[in-house]
């Protein structure tokens, strides 16, 4: 078997586990973490119900209201009171169900009807699981609204604009009912104004979530938290653990305010389930907080890693990406033909090769060759966005295995790819 794997499989995999993997953003694997996947594939229960396998329900409330702690989490974000946290698969599982939640609530208030006037919000560097979400929940499409953000803020949502365009939705007969916010969006790392917006979600009563989906990760150190200030105002927040946070995919944790919400959208309570500790009301279902039914014991490969690593190394673990990072943009910024895009804040750089005589479109042309120069080498996987029109390059450190010598010999392929290129354009 391990021929036919080496021979049929391994060339066809992304190494996303490399240290010379600096691309989209990282999904971390650990020792704490896989021990965790092996022991819930060996127990392999199907936790929906509490009943269905108590030890699955009760180890995901308490390792998420520790995670919620490390995070600082307002108290209502705790299972103790109306609130609570639950793993989903994935953000977009998460930003979908909150989403359902919302639209319901509103509905029972303003009628089954009114489904066509409800307007969601967001900025158009909001992650596409949102515009998915609202396609799956029925959301007419010209009202999921993706606010133009732009450089003059640093790719984050502006609170007059959101305002702005609330007031004109209103004025036209519109039901504004879903604020997403984002700490650390996908293209940039752009941080949303959590205080300002939820402000003004929260004045025109409307849910508001945030996805911190990569970088809430970095919110368990104090120096970063103030990133997520203002959550107090929001009503359920995510983040991946399974992106930077040394827990294997898939772990999403997302917690909400009021868990009632979720379970008065998503409940079903079939014959065949039935239970007395469901019926007395005694204990949490997380069927009823998630679209399918079936759910896995993935609360062990968390567990394990809070307990095998403690805060105080995940601290550190981050601390060191963030610093590798700086590091990269140090190294851009000593050569004169680079030149980095966005603010760099947690531990992707934006940056660029610098067009030749300002000509913009060659730019584009020139980045894009340079980000299949350098990943066809196969020594170092980088991706791209687009910011502004501009071809942008990502590098993102975030793999397990990356050290400094590992960000050196990438900027030396990128180095020497952009020297050829440049050549080339003469
Ligand atoms: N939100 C943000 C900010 C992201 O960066 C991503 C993925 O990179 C997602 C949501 C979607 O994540 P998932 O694959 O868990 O649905």
């Amino acid at each position: 078997m391990t021929k036919y794997i080496q021979a049929k499989i391994l060339p066809g995999v992304t190494h996303w586990q490399s240290p010379n993997y600096f691309a989209y953003y990282p999904s971390n694997s650990s020792v704490a973490g896989f021990v965790g996947e092996m022991l819930s594939a060996g127990l392999n229960i199907v936790g929906f119900s509490w009943i269905a396998s108590p030890a699955a329900t009760e180890l995901e409330m308490i390792v998420l209201d520790w995670l919620a702690k490390m995070l600082k989490l307002p108290e209502d974000f705790l299972s103790a009171g109306r609130g609570g946290g639950v793993i989903q698969g994935t953000a977009s599982e998460a930003v979908l169900v909150v989403l359902l939640a919302a639209r319901d609530k509103v509905l029972r208030r303003v009628g089954k009807d009114a489904l066509e006037k409800l307007v969601v919000y967001a900025s158009d560097q909001t992650h596409s699981s949102l515009q998915k979400a609202c396609q799956m929940a029925g959301i007419h499409p010209e009202n999921c609204r993706l606010l133009k953000a732009t450089s003059s803020t640093n790719y984050a949502l502006s609170p007059e604009f959101l305002s702005e365009t609330i007031s004109q939705d209103l004025t036209i007969g519109l039901i504004p009912f879903f604020l997403c916010a984002t700490v650390g969006t996908t293209s940039s790392t752009a941080v949303d104004p959590l205080l300002s917006l939820g402000k003004i979600a929260k004045s025109n009563g409307m849910w508001f979530h945030v996805d911190a989906a990569y970088a809430g990760s970095a919110c368990v150190c104090p120096e970063f938290r103030h990133y997520m200030d203002g959550v107090e105002v929001a009503d359920s927040f995510n983040m991946n653990a399974h992106k930077w946070f040394l827990t294997n995919f898939d772990c999403s944790a997302l917690w909400v305010k009021d868990r009632s919400a979720l379970v008065q959208a998503l409940s079903t309570n079939p014959e065949y389930l039935k239970n007395k500790a469901s019926q007395a009301n005694m204990v949490v279902d997380y069927k009823d907080w998630q679209v399918p039914l079936g759910r896995r014991f993935r609360s062990l490969k968390l567990w394990m890693v809070l307990r095998l690593y403690g805060l105080e190394n995940l601290q550190c673990y981050i601390r060191n990406h963030i610093k590798l990072a700086k590091h990269f943009e140090n190294l851009i910024a000593q050569d004169p033909r680079f030149e980095v895009v966005t603010p760099r804040i947690f531990s992707l750089v934006c940056f660029r090769l610098l067009p030749v005589r300002n000509n913009e479109s060659h730019g584009n042309k020139l980045n894009h060759q340079l980000l299949d120069a350098v990943n066809s080498t196969g020594s170092a996987f980088i991706s791209h966005t687009v910011l502004s029109g501009k071809y942008i390059l990502r590098f993102a450190v975030g793999a397990p295995l990356t050290e400094e010598k590992h960000v050196n010999a990438a900027w030396k392929v990128l180095q020497d790819k952009a020297t050829s290129l440049l050549a080339e354009s003469l």
